[in-house]
């Protein structure tokens, strides 16, 4: 009977079917170019190799990029070095304002634009690059617009003097929100930049260039290089750089950490989690388990602060559980550019397999494995949302990080418990709590060893607000007025 047909009065007839039909956003909007080469000085320079950047979703071919050589990174960094002497450094702040303004309102206008490229390009759903990246990218060019001409302010009496070059590596699970908190702080700190983005995720940096020359932003300030690791390594190893902000896996970081030891080069690292996020049995449950869901599974899980860690308290473990489990049915895996999609496709074959492997690792070791009835698409990359209980702490699962949209679930009797088995890791970069105490919010916070704590939330950002880790996780803070330390030099 349709709603039509039936009598007043009459119980409305629940639908047979709930499944949403298909919502898929245009790809109209973006032109990809067949060959890309490097941005160097304002101008494309050909690229000697190139190599092929595809869709995971799809495994479609989309367009050549350059494979950074030596001389590619030297081209960049001379550029660099030629516009910092030749005009940018010395421009005032509330000049170099002007250009990160314009780049901020560039993204808001070409949003849609981008968030297609950056959802085609790297897999993640599309309500996230619309919703998330984007504003968010635009929102980190504002902010920092607005510190250009009051640095002076921001650190009194320390006369802060930009650093010169900076080489920015960033990692392929949010290009262009990483490439914006690279660029933002260090253009309004009067350095100029050379940066690689991943190999797997090089497009929306290559259209960002087109931003750049609509904001007539002088040639030479930002420089984009692509390729493979060793594109990075040749930045990071050469002689005109002064400064390395980099992004990605605790291995890589700890080999640059090695390789600029005693080069005078400044330092900034954001590597790997684990984070713990922890429930009470005093909080909201139905919003606890949201902030679950968005902790974990917010862009596959691919989130170096993700929520990978659940400590619950035992007292709601049952009723967790059941809830945590009938949420993750509802979960639409699949096409990233349907608006409809929750978890898109997984980044790279390298990177699902690593899933993989770590998921099998945590059924050999013995926990219990629950993953929601859904249809994968047979081509791309795709894993599903999975829950793993029973998990002990010694557990790959529980130690490692996965960084893909698996939930490991520990439980705990006290907060001091809590706290110790959530600062039981080498990482230290986000965790979250639950609990509609205050007082016990203030409690945990302190102890907890993660450079952000949410309270009765995860995954929130803000570019006012400062982000970074402890331990392993890195030094140094992106955002904030903190974020612009790591692109100044005081003359005290
Ligand atoms: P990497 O650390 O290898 O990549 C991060 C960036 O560094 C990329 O641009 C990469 O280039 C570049 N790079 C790789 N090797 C070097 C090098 N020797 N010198 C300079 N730059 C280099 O991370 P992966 O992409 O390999 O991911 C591996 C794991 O790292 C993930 O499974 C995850 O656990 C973690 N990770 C953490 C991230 C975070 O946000 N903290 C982000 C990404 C990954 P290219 O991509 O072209 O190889």
């Amino acid at each position: 009977m349709s709603e039509l047909d039936r009598p007043p009065g009459a119980t409305p007839a629940a639908p047979r079917d709930w499944t949403y039909a298909p919502a898929p956003e245009s790809r109209d909007v973006v032109r990809i170019a067949e060959r890309y080469g490097h941005f160097v000085g304002g101008q494309w320079l050909e690229a000697a190799e190139t190599y092929e950047t595809i869709s995971p979703s799809s495994e479609e071919p989309l367009a050549l990029v350059g494979q950074g050589t030596e001389q590619d990174v030297d081209a960049a960094v001379g550029a660099a070095r030629s516009a910092f002497a030749n005009g940018w450094s010395a421009l005032p702040g509330s000049e170099r304002a002007k250009y990160l303004f314009r780049i901020a309102r560039i993204l808001q206008e070409r949003s849609r634009e981008l968030a297609v490229l950056e959802s085609l390009n790297g897999g993640k759903p599309i309500k996230e690059s619309r919703d998330v990246d984007l504003p968010l990218a635009a929102a980190h060019f504002f902010y920092y617009a607005g510190w250009a001409d009051k640095l002076e302010y921001a650190f009194a009496n320390r006369r802060p003097r930009p650093v010169g070059v900076a080489g920015q590596i960033i990692p392929w699970n949010f290009p262009l929100l990483m490439l914006a908190w690279k660029i933002a702080p260090a253009l309004a700190a009067g350095n100029t930049v050379v940066l690689k983005p991943s190999h797997t995720t090089p497009l929306t940096a290559l259209l960002f260039c087109d931003v750049l020359r609509q904001a007539e932003l002088p040639p030479g300030v930002v420089n984009i290089v692509t390729g493979y690791g060793s594109t990075g390594a040749a930045l990071v190893k050469h002689k005109d750089v002064d400064k390395i902000a980099f992004t990605g896996s605790t291995e890589v970081g700890k080999w640059i950490q090695s390789e600029v030891a005693g080069s005078g080069k400044r330092l900034t690292l954001e590597l790997g989690g684990k984070a713990a996020n922890i429930v009470f049995d005093d909080c909201a449950l139905d919003q606890a388990v949201e902030g679950i869901v968005n902790g974990i599974y917010f862009n596959q899980g691919e989130v170096c602060c993700a929520g990978s860690r659940l400590f619950v308290q035992e007292s709601i473990y049952e009723p967790l559980i059941a809830k945590l489990k009938r949420r993750l049915a509802t979960l639409r895996v699949g096409d990233p550019l349907d608006k409809n999609t929750d978890v898109g496709a997984i980044n790279s074959r390298e990177q699902l397999e690593k899933i993989a492997s770590l998921v099998q690792s945590g059924v050999d070791e013995g926990a219990e494995i629950y993953q929601p009835p859904c249809r994968l698409p047979e081509k791309g990359f795709w894993f599903a949302p999975t829950v793993f209980t029973n998990v002990a702490q010694s557990y790959r699962i529980a130690q490692e990080e996965i960084f893909g949209p698996v939930l490991s679930v520990l439980t705990f009797r006290t907060p001091e418990e809590a706290v110790e088995k959530a600062n039981n890791t080498p990482y230290g970069l986000s965790a979250g709590v639950w609990t509609e105490k205050g007082s016990r919010i203030l409690w945990m916070a302190q102890r907890l060893r993660a450079g952000v704590v949410w309270a009765n939330t995860f995954n929130r950002f803000d570019p006012t607000s400062p982000f970074g880790g402890y331990k392993e996780s890195g030094f140094g803070r992106e955002g904030g007025r903190h974020g612009l330390e790591g692109y100044l030099r005081f003359d005290e």
